[in-house]
């Protein structure tokens, strides 16, 4: 019984179409969304004094999930003043191990209410469960319990200098990983003695709310974190608050640029994680079968929606053909469809203005001559959703190949020498990661000395630590979130 089975298996592995699986949803009922939500302004929920609130939908369904508020110039204003109060009141003084107490709170309570955090996250941002509550949530939880960690060890980690914190923290975090980007800015702030006011994205900002709930539980100090909704303006009115420390941004570069225009020679401290457009190098004695499933979650995971994706594949020109066709017929398999199906590979592209940046894109790719490939692929009728998508015959000058899609899009160009792969890879005005698939050690550690990227990663890739530093070379920022290197810009190291 068992081999006829396996031997069944077999056969649907080489076959052109792979075998159905059935549906096998995550249910909702353990979240519960409220029809409206205020602003975590000093530990309370409160109405706008905007009086402004905007929809939030479901990008997998475009049904409305709540109403939340809109937070003006002056509702920011609250928001700083409450963090500003917090500060000088209780937060900057507290011993660092009391400081851990309440860090260690949140991440035990982000790991009890994971479920919940991940169905939530998969509804309002249309990444597939399996990638929320797998990755989003742990990883979250965890660089809570890395920086608590570190809360009562920062004589430590800076020898002979006195760490003080700067005061309140301005930040401003994007769509694709809502809860794990307010838990990467947040976590080393607290950790580090500061408040915090997080602006998250216009179109995710649920879990934050979600969040905001678990640190009232938490019984933080009111106004050590404050959470305003909004869209771009609300972002700025935050970083360019005279009451505003220190800026942490993660976001497009184009806005980035904007912000450190705006609070040039304000003495405001400022970190900046922004786009990029990284290689993924795949030598002709990479193991093949693990280079492609890297390249697959390097690119589609999270439908491209990752600023460190791997949306440029070079590869050794004497094993670009199997090395396409495993491609192609990897992609045949990825199932597209329904965030909360336990076995969708990939998910709901995260709004309708992101889908349309997706697809003008990938039409300037067809103009420009490259060759378009994209599996047999039904998509739902409603929701915003984008086939996985590869490109051959891409050349370096060619948008694909330089602009960020943001989007489940690879471009594929080739090498023949290690020296051509490096050029290319560099050839970018963006430096956040890059991938090295070979099974050679001396030409991993050969190409990591020249690669100018943030994050390298060698036979693997999108791995994430909290321990690990994260920022980018050139226009992907400057600053590292995360280890040791994530805590220093929160702190005035003062010579002892
Ligand atoms: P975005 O437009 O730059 O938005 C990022 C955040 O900034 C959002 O909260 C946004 O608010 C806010 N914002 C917009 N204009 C602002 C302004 N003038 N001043 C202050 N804040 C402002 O980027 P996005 O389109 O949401 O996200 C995609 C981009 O982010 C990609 O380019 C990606 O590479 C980058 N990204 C980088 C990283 C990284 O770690 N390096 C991580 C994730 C994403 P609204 O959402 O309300 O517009
Ligand atoms: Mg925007």
């Amino acid at each position: 019984m068992g081999d006829e089975i396996e031997r069944r298996d077999k056969g649907a592995v080489t076959a052109t179409v792979p075998w159905e699986y059935a549906a096998a949803p995550e249910s909702k009922e353990i979240v519960r969304i409220q029809d409206r939500y205020g602003l975590f302004i000093e530990g309370r929920f409160v109405d706008p004094l905007s009086g402004r609130t905007f929809e939030t939908i479901n990008p997998a369904t475009e049904e409305t999930l709540s109403v939340v508020s809109e937070a003006g110039p002056e509702d920011v204003d609250l928001a700083v003043r409450a963090a500003e109060k917090a500060w000088e009141s209780s937060w900057r003084d507290l011993p660092g191990r009391e400081r851990a107490k309440y860090l260690y709170r949140i991440a035990r309570s982000l790991q009890e209410r994971s479920r919940e955090f991940a169905v939530l996250e998969s509804l309002n941002g249309g990444k597939p469960i399996k990638e929320s509550r797998d990755v989003d949530l742990p990883l979250a939880a965890a660089h809570f319990f890395y920086y608590a960690g570190w809360a009562d060890k920062l004589a430590y980690a800076f020898p002979n200098r006195e760490p003080r914190p700067l005061g309140v923290a301005g930040q401003v975090i994007p769509w694709n990983f809502p809860i794990l980007m307010a838990a990467w800015k947040l976590a080393p702030a607290l950790a580090t003695g500061n408040t915090a006011v997080l602006k998250p994205a216009e179109t995710t900002p649920l879990t934050a709310l979600l969040l905001a709930e678990v640190i009232q539980e938490a019984d933080l100090p009111p106004g050590v974190v404050n959470i305003v909704t909004g869209a771009g303006e609300t972002g700025a009115a935050l970083v360019n608050h005279p009451g505003v420390a220190k800026v942490a941004f993660t976001g497009s570069t184009e806005v980035g640029k904007i912000i450190r225009r705006a609070i040039a020679g304000t003495g405001k401290r400022l970190t900046l994680e922004l786009g990029g457009k990284a290689a993924n190098i795949v030598f002709e004695d990479a193991p093949i079968d693990q280079a492609i499933e890297g390249i697959v979650n390097g690119i589609y995971f999270n439908q491209g929606h990752v600023c460190c994706a791997g949306s440029r594949l070079l590869v050794q020109e004497s094993v670009f053909e199997p090395v396409l066709d495993k491609l192609k017929e990897r992609l045949g398999t990825l199932r597209v469809g329904d965030p909360l199906d336990k076995n969708t590979d990939v998910g709901a592209i995260n709004s309708a203005a992101q889908l349309s940046r997706i697809k003008e894109l990938v039409e300037s790719g067809i103009q420009e001559g490259a060759e378009i490939y994209q599996p047999e692929c039904h998509l739902p009728e409603r929701g915003f959703w984008f086939c996985p998508t590869l490109f051959t015959g891409v050349s370096q000058s060619h948008r694909i190949a330089r602009e960020e899609i943001f989007g489940p899009v690879l471009s594929i160009l080739t090498f023949r020498t290690p020296e051509e792969a490096l050029e290319k890879a560099n050839n970018t005005p963006y430096g956040l990661s890059a991938g090295v698939w070979t099974e050679k050690g001396s030409r991993i550690l050969w190409m990591t000395q020249r690669l100018r990227a943030g994050v390298i990663w060698a036979n693997t890739f999108n791995r994430f630590d909290p321990s690990s530093p994260f920022g980018g070379y050139k226009e992907s920022g400057f600053g590292r979130e995360g280890g040791l290197h994530g805590l220093e810009p929160y702190l005035d190291l003062v010579p002892r």
